[in-house]
């Protein structure tokens, strides 16, 4: 299939809205990562992007409005925390979870009773789901399993002449996807932690727990409370091994590492351009929110450098902390070392 790429013009945001209208696919921006968006009306449409992305279609996906009259058309009742949300902090990096309206169908959202909503605050974004005219289901514009996209170039990487169209809109802000809260159930749960942060939530009277899988994995005779949380993700090619604890433990732990790599390529990525011998240096930057922004990006960087082994420095900084570490032990398969 060809792919057409856009900018984002009037013409062009139009052009692209009317491919989803009509049931194809386009990638887009969002303020957190980018988007493989689909009508979320349409059941064939969202069928596509579980083949383009190489997703289990059991993983649901986040279905994007463009204000926020548009969550009460595809939602069945707004619990006030959700209100809460909704007021506080949309349009911005955070999904709501709730009981789904029946013109959502199952296909969209894995055949769960549930769906996630969320109203992007980027602006291409909004006016391309403005154009389309419907709610756009759109997972993150990766192939399953691998980093999620922050920049055009990455998209174009995994899903060129797998998809109708993308658009360029040039680099995502927040880097990490979106703070997902499922108040579909007794309490509020954050099941992905994001650029919403928890303690953001609680200032604003929002009172949430965290899932415990956040920073551990599913195991398999356990059924995650968020389907996507039991599949493999961000996985570079390289070997992926975070070290993680205070700047100068850090640092000496990964030169002794490094001392022991021997045949192979090997990576470092800093939050404080520590100096290593023969290693491929990448900066996270020295904040846990640039970490975010970088991180994804970072990770397929290495790949195109030929790096075979990664060990990433982590050390806790702000409230994106949990975010950064949720991906990164992903990424890393849960290899973490504490010094
Ligand atoms: P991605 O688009 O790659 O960011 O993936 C969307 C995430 O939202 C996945 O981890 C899904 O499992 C999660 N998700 C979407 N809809 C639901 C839902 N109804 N209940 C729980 N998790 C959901
Ligand atoms: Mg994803």
């Amino acid at each position: 299939m060809d792919t057409k790429i856009f900018k984002t013009s009037e013409q062009e945001i139009g052009e692209a809205g009317k491919i989803i209208r009509k049931g194809g696919l386009a990638a887009f921006p969002t303020e957190t990562v980018y988007g493989l968006g689909a009508s979320a009306f349409s059941s064939d449409a969202a069928k596509k992007i579980y083949e383009a992305k190489g997703r289990p279609s059991d993983n649901p996906l986040i279905v994007h409005v463009c204000d926020k009259n548009q969550i009460c058309d595809i939602a069945e009742e707004i619990p006030d925390g959700a209100r809460a949300v909704i007021d506080k902090f949309m349009p911005g990096p955070i999904t709501i979870i709730l009981k789904k309206k029946q013109i959502i169908p199952d296909t969209v959202t894995g055949g769960l009773e549930t769906v996630a909503i969320r109203f992007p605050k980027n602006e291409t974004a909004v006016r391309l789901i403005k154009a389309a005219g419907v709610p756009i289901a759109a997972p993150s514009a990766n192939l399953s399993g691998k980093p999620s996209p922050t920049k055009a170039k990455h998209v174009i990487k995994d899903m060129m002449g797998r998809i109708d169209a993308i658009i360029d809109g040039g680099n995502c802000e927040v880097g990490v996807e979106s703070t997902i809260v499922d108040f579909s159930g007794e309490k509020p749960v954050i099941l992905r932690p994001g650029g919403v942060t928890y303690n953001d939530l609680k200032e604003h009277g929002i009172d949430v727990e965290i899932d415990k899988n956040i920073l551990q994995s599913v195991s398999a005779n356990e059924a995650p409370k968020c389907p996507g949380m039991k599949y493999k993700h961000y996985a570079p090619e390289a070997e992926v091994t975070v070290v993680e604890g205070e700047e100068s433990a850090v640092r000496e732990k990964i030169k002794e590492l490094l001392d022991g790599v021997h045949g192979k390529t090997a990576g470092v990525l800093t939050m404080c351009s520590a100096d290593y011998d023969n290693a491929v240096i990448l900066s996270a930057g020295s904040t846990n929110k640039e970490y975010a922004k970088n991180l994804f990006s970072a990770l397929r960087e290495f790949d195109e450098l030929g790096v075979e082994i990664v060990f990433a420095e982590f050390c806790e900084k702000d409230g994106y902390a949990l975010a950064v570490k949720n991906r990164l032990y992903k990424a890393a398969a849960q290899r973490v070392i504490h010094v």
